[in-house]
């Protein structure tokens, strides 16, 4: 059985969406038997590449039969096909048709790796090639530092890699000078005499006499074949070895799954590299969305965090459990409301209260030694350290008894202690006149407004309540305002709905006031939620448009490279060897903008640092913004990647 066989093969152009019907082939029957070397022949036009894309099935034909190794390739899809172009067929072209990018050796390997050839394997049997070829000097040269010959070897070597039992030539000498071609013929030669079957295509019959066998065709249609003069040769051409002599067959017997996806992923990298870096202009306009977008998403995220942060610190510096009472004139008229000895009492009996402290606030002038000013007087009971979280820096608070027994005593904010002790002297056991009268220091307060921002905590002298109602304000007969501390954070809200009933009851009116700390921050806190969210869909917006611009970049891309692709193909790449290649390049794009623009958005929290802006950087958003920006290059690199794989080997091959 013949290894080609064609029956009635007609080929025609066109007849699709008004397009004229061209019929290039008329009914070719063709038997081409293992090593044979062949050579096709005709005018300019008469439909040998035609043919040769039918014979390497890079091109279906529009009816007759096409048995390969009998094997009807009708019956094969498009990935088995693939498979058949890089197993069996090795070709050679008239415009050499070497990947512009790559090297010598990278440009003999492309079958290998469609192949799933291992890369050593892969790197010692391309060099092997090419040194055999003679190009043992030129590995690491692309295309366009070789010439002519060269390149054509460079092709031929690809030819042979996966063991290219069957080479189709199509006018390999036709770029070439003579001395170069005949160089070249000789090598198809040696070829074909290893064992190779040679299918050569020219339009020239003194090349073509060097064959052993010359079809000739003209206008589609065979007119002659030289075989059916010479039967002997025919014979002799079966009887010789098949296969490979000039290196065994590749057998890529199924190479570890991971290993070669790592392998591909690999290729796919350097080849992407490769082509961001020859348009480095380009690509960094491209990126520019994606690093925007990142840099934006990541440093909003921590400018927000910052924020909600401080303001977690606020309250609870604030104290997130505090409710305040205060008396006030009802809104419908009246007396100014008084909260009584009794009303504190009730409060303190409710559930969700943990302490009370009822305050008495006015200013007064202090005198020490020779200083005189006024500061504020703070008279309250003992809970005041314990409620506010505040702990006494030098000697002691007063206790519930000195309260009760109006003791005449003062504990000193940080501030007046600064005042009045410059030096840093140790004030406890010494005196302080408040409106005249005498009151030992018996403690300094620490300093609160270093870590708050309450700095006028600070200044205030502290004083049991009872002191400062009948000692210092014996005229003021009400409280200036109660502090309350709830259980735990979650009963505030509870807390004050209580407190409100609870007064109402026994006041008969709506004169005073309950307020918590919570219920302000909760409110700032929406505010700059909703504000985060707003930036953030600013910056994914701006994230979209740099994965637009991926695909944009991408399918210039692949219009760039439609003849990478058809050479690729025509190697025997499959349609889902291409797709993953442009979206690898596509995600390493993004990817490659994705960290560009962590970077630059850790620079930006840096500066913003610096200046004191609160931020609060997250890993995960950093790797979220990465990890978006990548998936955005995937899919928008899914449309261009698709474009490409769908493309038709041979128009590909021909394409610019
Ligand atoms: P040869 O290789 O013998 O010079 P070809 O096989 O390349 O000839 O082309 C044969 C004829 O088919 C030419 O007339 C050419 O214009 C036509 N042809 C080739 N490819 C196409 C195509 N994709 N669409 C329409 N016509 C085509
Ligand atoms: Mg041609």
């Amino acid at each position: 059985m013949p290894l080609i066989c064609l029956r009635d093969i007609k080929k025609h152009y066109g007849g699709v969406n008004g397009a004229p019907k061209v019929a290039i082939l008329h009914g070719i029957d063709l038997d081409i038997g293992t090593g044979e070397f062949v050579a096709i022949v005709g005018a300019s036009g008469s439909g040998k590449s035609t043919l040769m894309h039918i014979l390497g099935c890079l091109d279906p034909p529009s009816s007759g039969q096409y048995l390969f190794n009998g094997e009807d390739i009708a019956t094969l899809d498009s990935d088995q096909l693939a498979a058949l172009r890089r197993e069996a067929f090795g070709f050679v072209f008239q415009a050499y048709h070497l990947i512009p990018t790559e090297s010598a050796r990278e440009n003999v390997e492309v079958p290998a790796i469609y192949a799933g050839m291992n890369e050593t394997v892969r790197q010692v049997r391309a060099t092997e090639l090419l040194q055999r070829l003679g190009l043992g000097e030129r590995l690491d040269n692309r295309p366009s530092q070789l010439s002519g010959g060269q390149q054509q070897r460079v092709s031929i070597a690809r030819a042979l890699i996966n063991g290219g039992h069957i080479i189709l030539a199509d006018e390999p000498t036709g770029a070439l000078d003579n001395n170069t071609g005949e160089e070249v013929m000789n090598l198809l030669s040696d070829l074909a005499a290893q064992g190779h079957t040679v299918i050569l295509i020219t339009h020239d019959y003194k090349v073509a006499a060097q064959a052993q066998r010359v079809i000739d065709i003209q206008d589609g249609r065979i007119v002659s074949d030289s075989q059916d003069r010479h039967e002997d040769t025919r014979e002799h051409n079966h009887r010789r070895p098949t296969g490979d002599a000039l290196l065994p067959r590749s057998n890529p017997s199924n190479p570890h799954a991971i290993a070669l996806i790592w392998d591909e992923l690999r290729d796919a990298c350097r080849a992407a590299w490769r082509v961001l870096r020859i348009n480095r202009a380009r690509t960094l306009l491209t990126l520019l969305g994606i690093i925007i977008g990142v840099a934006s998403v990541v440093v909003m995220l921590a400018v927000g965090e910052g924020a909600k942060r401080q303001v977690m610190t606020e309250m609870n510096a604030m104290g997130p459990n505090m409710l305040y009472v205060s008396s006030t004139v009802p809104d419908n008229g009246g007396p100014r409301g008084v909260i009584t000895e009794e009303d504190i009492a009730a409060m303190a009996q409710l559930p969700d209260v943990l302490r009370v402290m009822p305050i008495l606030r006015d200013p007064a002038l202090v005198r020490f030694g020779d200083i005189s000013r006024r500061y504020e007087i703070l008279a309250t009971n003992e809970v005041m350290p314990a409620i506010n979280r505040w702990p006494v820096a030098q000697g002691r608070f007063y206790s519930a008894e000195e309260n009760r027994n109006v003791a005449p005593v003062a504990v000193l904010g940080y501030g007046v202690y600064q005042q009045f002790f410059p030096q840093g002297a140790n004030p406890l056991g010494l005196q302080v006149l408040i409106k005249d009268a005498p009151y030992e220091i018996i403690g300094v307060m620490a300093e609160k407004g270093a870590e708050s921002g309450y700095s006028y905590h600070d200044e205030r002298l502290y004083l049991p309540r009872r002191t400062g109602m009948v000692r210092v304000f014996p005229a003021q007969r009400n409280e200036s305002y109660i502090q309350l501390e709830a259980l735990s954070s979650d009963q505030v809200d509870r807390l004050e709905q209580q407190l409100k009933t609870l007064l109402l009851e026994r006041h008969g009116r709506d004169d005073f006031r309950v307020s918590s700390n919570a219920a302000r921050l909760q409110a700032e806190l929406a505010t700059r939620n909703s504000m985060t969210l707003m930036l953030v869909l600013i910056a994914a917006i701006s994230l979209l448009v740099g994965g637009i611009g991926v695909m944009n970049v991408m399918l210039m891309t692949v219009r760039e490279r439609v003849r990478e692709i058809g050479i690729r193909m025509a190697t025997g790449a499959r349609q889902q060897d291409i797709l993953r290649q442009f979206v690898t390049e596509a995600a390493l794009v993004s990817l490659l903008g994705g960290a560009i623009g962590a970077a630059l958005s850790l620079a930006i929290i840096i500066v913003l640092d610096l200046a004191e802006v609160p931020v609060a950087p997250s890993l995960s958003a950093l790797l979220g913004a990465i990890f978006c920006a990548m998936t955005t290059g995937i899919i928008f690199g899914l449309i261009p990647a698709r474009q490409a794989a769908r493309l038709n080997p041979v128009d590909a091959l021909s394409g610019e």
